[in-house]
């Protein structure tokens, strides 16, 4: 493998810079023969090793074993004998130089042990020295030496000799320091040796002069050696960017060749341990569903990137999104879909130009991106890239299927200069999207931090609330109405049902504030089921009370609709207020869960088969298409108001109710038209012969009583 083969550099160039350290070791001579063995022992895989110095009777300088048992005296049991002479018979692998000098005894040892499991070096000094390394039952390392360890094994061998020669003045020191040069200018590492002031450079190794032939010829090298980052093991990290690589360098002061003391800079290239390290960072910092990079990798990125901001002065983006219903998608489709869906969004963020490497998945379906500082000048288009993914539909399973999100953004500086302040910000800002109806984007801003203190109020408040008996949930009725265009006269035909929370501690809140929260915390079923009840039993008062033809509306969300006993809940509430199935339309919206057409056909003929009606809300608002409404059997069509508002000055408007109109005529479903507040509107919508209105220009939501009093006067017949 490639990652051995660096990993075995690494260890050598390591184990030769420990070497070169030796050089200005004071320490005892045999402290440094076993250091020397030690170091390259250990590179050289080997089991033990010793020095045999010639014509000393055989007598060994210092030895050591990789199991660390005491090595001396030099003694082999009769297997390690076996072992290291291998069995084959050949003789050990002397390299460099012939082995002369030895005794008759000294030849003998050597001979015995020798075999290809031990390689020896060779020291040049008189009397010879004989470095022996070796392996006991193969367990060495595997396929013989490679040649880059016997290099080892010589340069080891010639820094001894320097080093003895050092000591023992009586050797020629130039001739030593030459050898050493030899063995520094053949390392793999960049060398350069200076004096202690830094100016003047004494040498420089091939491998070095390679690396950095520009700066040496320009004279600019001096301040690289120390410009790099300080580790913690007090060497330096740097990148050289002219040859694209990283180096880690360390400094050691030794005694040079006349003596004279010296800086030694060993440069490392570290660029492949880096490749991989980074492959090993990848892993850490990706999450495994999506391919993105994760939370841990966001907020390093983040960091890095306040920290350009503020050198440079400039501004990014914090974008916090949540898919909307996400969880209707993994309950209704099953989490093998979910996934599915997860994954085609990153995609389609990572596609969008500026950000690809800065989308992160948090959990979930939660996701963060980043907007780097050099691409906030393309902001906003980079937001309605983003916006427009959502746009479209994901095929999941056998449909087509609408994920909406929340976003929350957090400009930085100005909203904060620290990573997780940012994050958290970020955060309130798309819980603030959440709560305002989803589907939208929301900028942090000073004021949201209280609203989100208030949510934490409103979940505490609506649990107890429950628990209570959803006493504090009232239902409002506001009038639909039909016009007879004759007359101009209008006629009540019911109401629908709007709920409201008076909450006991919070006061009133109107329910855009707390369904969606309701929704979130699953209280939307047993709140819908009060409601349902509630206005059924009102309908069933009218209708005995002199309006036996009013009927009532009841909201369903979503979540209710996926209850598997919400035909059952619906059948009940029934029962139980005795009101004519038909006078009971159920007003749904479409949305994610129900794009599920044949879920949604099966639900929605479940209810119908009760007696009841089914209303499809705030048409035109989401991704109901009219394909579905000739799909789907329902009876009403709700026209939002969104569609009336901009009545009196938008063509598009006007021309899409009376398409609407038309369509729903020919399939022989009624059309309802909710929101008419002004006279204008009511002249308009009135021309397009619509039965059904609904809006404050007719009357406002109201309490039961009042509603009874204005419009259901009578009294019930019987109880
Ligand atoms: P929606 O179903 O579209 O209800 C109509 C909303 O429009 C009501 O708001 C109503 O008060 C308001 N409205 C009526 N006429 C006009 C008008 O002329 N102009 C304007 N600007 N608004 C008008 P409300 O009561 O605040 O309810 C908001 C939404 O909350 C409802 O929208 C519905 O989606 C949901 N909701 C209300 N009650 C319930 C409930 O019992 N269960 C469920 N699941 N959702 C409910
Ligand atoms: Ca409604
Ligand atoms: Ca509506």
């Amino acid at each position: 493998m490639s990652e051995d083969r660096n990993l075995g550099e690494i260890g050598r160039a390591a184990a030769l810079t420990e070497l070169v350290g030796l050089l200005e070791s004071e320490d005892s001579t045999k402290d440094l023969y076993r250091d020397i063995l030690r170091i390259t022992g250990t590179v050289l895989g080997a089991d033990g090793a010793f020095v045999l110095q010639a014509q000393s009777n055989g007598a060994v300088h210092a030895a050591w074993r990789a199991d660390g048992l005491d090595a001396l005296p030099l003694q082999f049991s009769k297997q390690e004998e076996a072992a290291i002479s291998g069995g084959s018979g050949g003789s050990a692998r002397f390299l460099q130089r012939e082995m002369t000098g030895l005794t008759e005894q000294e030849r003998h040892l050597l001979e015995r042990l020798s075999a290809e499991n031990m390689t020896v070096f060779l020291t040049g000094q008189e009397p010879a020295q004989y470095l022996c390394f070796y392996s006991i039952m193969q367990s060495g390392r595997p396929g013989g030496r490679e040649e880059a360890d016997l290099t080892l094994g010589q340069s080891a061998a010639i820094i001894l000799e320097s080093i003895l020669a050092g000591r023992n003045q009586r050797t020629a020191l130039a001739d030593s320091y030459m050898a050493l040069e030899t063995v520094l200018e053949q390392m793999e590492n960049g060398i350069y040796v200076c004096d202690m002031t830094g100016k003047s450079m004494l040498f420089a190794n091939r491998s070095l002069r390679r690396a950095f032939r520009r700066e040496l010829a320009e004279d600019t090298f001096g301040g690289i050696a120390e410009g790099g980052t300080l580790k913690d093991n007090g060497s330096y990290e740097m990148y050289h960017a002219a040859g694209n690589r990283w180096y880690e360098i360390r400094r050691m002061e030794i005694r040079w060749v006349s003596g004279q003391p010296a800086r030694l800079y060993t440069f490392y290239d570290i660029s492949d341990k880096k490749v991989y390290l980074n492959k090993i960072e990848q892993q850490v910092y990706t999450d495994f569903l999506t391919g993105l990079y994760n939370r841990m990798r966001c907020e390093r990125d983040l960091e890095f990137q306040l920290h350009e901001a503020g050198k440079t002065g400039g501004k990014g983006a914090l974008l916090y999104l949540d898919l909307d219903d996400f969880k209707h998608i993994n309950e209704g489709l099953g989490h093998q879909y979910g996934d599915v869906l997860l994954r085609a969004v990153s995609h389609g963020m990572q596609q969008v130009r500026g950000i690809s490497h800065c989308c992160y998945r948090m959990s979930g379906d939660e996701f963060v991106i980043i907007v780097p500082v050099e691409w906030f000048g393309e902001f906003e288009r980079i937001l309605q890239d983003i916006k427009e993914i959502f746009n479209r539909p994901w095929f999941l399973r056998d449909a087509n299927y609408y994920c909406t999100m929340s976003m929350g953004v957090a400009l930085f500086p100005d909203a904060g200069d620290n990573t997780q302040e940012l994050l958290k910000k970020a955060g309130i800002a798309m819980n603030e999207a959440k709560e305002g109806g989803k589907n939208r984007v929301v900028y942090y801003s000073e004021r949201i931090p209280s609203r989100s203190g208030r949510r934490l109020d409103m979940e505490k408040n609506m649990r107890d609330a429950s628990v209570a008996g959803y006493g504090e949930f009232e239902v409002y009725y506001q009038p639909i109405v039909e016009i007879d265009r004759r007359d101009d006269s209008v006629t009540c035909l019911g109401a629908e049902a709007l709920v409201r929370w008076n909450s006991s501690e919070l006061g009133f809140i109107p329910p855009a504030e707390f369904i969606p929260l309701a929704e979130y915390l699953g209280l939307i079923n047993p709140i819908g089921n009060h409601v349902l009840l509630q206005a059924c039993r009102a309908c069933k008062r009218w209708n005995e009370g002199g309006c036996p033809e009013y009927r009532v509306h009841v909201n369903l969300s979503v979540i209710q609709l996926l209850q598997p006993d919400i035909v059952d809940t619906i059948q009940k509430a029934i029962q139980e207020t005795g009101i004519r199935p038909d006078h009971l339309v159920l007003e749904v919206t479409e949305s994610l869960a129900i794009n599920d057409l044949e879920r949604m056909k099966e639900i929605i003929t479940g209810i119908r088969s009760l007696g009841a009606e089914i209303a499809l809300d705030d048409f035109g608002t989401g991704y109901s298409s009219l394909s579905h409404i000739r799909e789907i059997p329902f009876d009403l069509i709700k026209i939002d108001h969104s569609f009336v508002k901009d009545l009196h000055k938008d063509n598009y408007s006007q021309a899409f109710i009376r398409m609407v109109t038309e369509l729903a005529d020919t399939i022989g479903v009624g059309i309802c038209v909710e929101g008419v507040e002004s006279r204008e509107q009511y002249e308009i919508v009135k021309d397009m012969a619509i039965a059904m209105l609904q809006g404050y220009y007719f009357d406002r939501p109201m309490k039961e009583e009042l509603f009874e009093e204005k419009y259901a006067p009578g009294k019930p017949a019987a109880g």
